[in-house]
């Protein structure tokens, strides 16, 4: 773990940050929290908080940060980020602001990070393109679900991505797909890689048809998952060697509806923990994680992988000068 760094270094580094805002010219904020950044809406205090517009502007600011060695952190919708309830001395770059419009030329259909992933899939099956009518329900930004290669109903955003767009020294270069491992839950991409958009290949189709199938794959979100809670998807990932999903095993556990503080099994699916209240806290959601984790450990001997991110305070970005990881 890092040593805290000293007032100075803050004081420094909030300069640097204010001329770097109004220089580039993009909104920096102070005093917000995760808990209104998350969809788990539980999180502590954030010193500051970036907003790219375009995807030139993020590819300056992100150089202008590494050149200075501020620790950050690129946020999409917050839609599978657990942080905790500590104070983060990191920026966080929030991606939401980046939308641009969305272009099509033929297949092809160009988008930026910030994009709503639920808003592109209207948009292409709109235009009759099919390929990630599966994805409809999948709360979130292009970005994240580029990160993390989002997936459902037989449809993952990796298949289907022909050019990724990063940042690379201060500029925006365009790389391959197929250079990329596109693996359940998690890319190559390295840490500290910040994605500005994409170009996904999609198959022509009948907008109907394409229409319906999302419509199909909505209602069988709905009866299967919360919806309007505030929750992250699924804990975990479904563990290879297990025949059973994590949701049945913890289910078949006897867990839905168990709860620490204010955090909860969700009782219509077992893989999804809830937060309630205005204070809900990250530690209770932890601690009910954890508990799963070890029931899971020693009722069947599985070891479960987290599928969402758990943000720490204390353990700086790999960006960040003082970490040691
Ligand atoms: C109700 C519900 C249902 C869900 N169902 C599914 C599902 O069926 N399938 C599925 O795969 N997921 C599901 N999820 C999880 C989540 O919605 C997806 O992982 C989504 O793609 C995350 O997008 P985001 O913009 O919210 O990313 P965030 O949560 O903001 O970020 C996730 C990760 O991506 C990184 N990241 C985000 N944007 C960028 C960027 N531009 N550049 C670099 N890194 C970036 C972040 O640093 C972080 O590491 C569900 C979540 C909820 C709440």
């Amino acid at each position: 773990m890092s040593a805290p760094k000293d007032e100075l270094q803050l004081q420094r580094r909030d300069v640097a940050l204010e001329e770097m805002s109004a220089r580039l010219g993009v909104r920096a904020e102070r005093g917000r929290r995760f808990a209104e950044l998350t969809s788990l809406r539980v999180g502590g205090s954030i010193d500051w908080v970036i907003s790219p517009q375009t995807e030139a502007q993020a590819a300056a600011v992100v150089h202008v940060l590494d050149g200075a060695g501020i620790g950050w952190r690129a946020l999409g919708s917050g839609s599978n980020v657990l942080a905790d309830d500590g104070e983060h001395h990191y920026v966080v770059l929030s991606l939401k602001d980046l939308k641009g419009d969305v272009t099509f030329a033929g297949e092809l259909v160009q988008v930026s990070a910030g994009y709503s992933l639920p808003r592109l899939c209207i948009d292409v099956a709109r235009q009759g393109l099919s390929g990630i009518e599966g994805l409809g329900g999948i709360p979130g930004t292009v970005g994240g679900a580029l990160w993390m290669n989002a997936g459902a109903y037989e449809h993952e955003i990796g298949k289907v991505t022909e050019t990724v767009r990063v940042a690379r020294g201060g500029e925006v270069v365009e790389i391959p797909g197929s250079t990329i491992q596109w693996n359940y839950r998690h890319t190559s991409f390295a840490e500290g890689e910040l994605l500005l958009g994409a170009t996904l290949r999609l198959r022509h189709g009948d907008p109907e048809e394409i229409m319906t199938r999302m419509d199909e794959v909505k209602s069988r979100r709905m009866a299967t998952q919360p919806h309007g809670g505030r929750s992250a998807g699924c804990f975990f990932k479904n563990p290879p060697e297990s025949m059973v999903g994590t949701g049945k095993m913890i289910d078949d556990m006897g867990m839905k509806g168990a709860r620490r503080g204010t955090a909860v099994v969700s009782p219509i699916h077992a893989n999804f923990i809830v937060t309630e209240g205005e204070n809900a806290l990250a530690a209770d959601a932890m601690a009910l994680a954890e508990e799963i984790r070890e029931r899971v450990k020693r009722e069947q001997g599985i070891e479960l992988e987290y599928e969402v991110e758990l943000w720490a305070a204390n353990r700086p970005h790999k960006q960040d000068p003082d970490a040691t990881e």
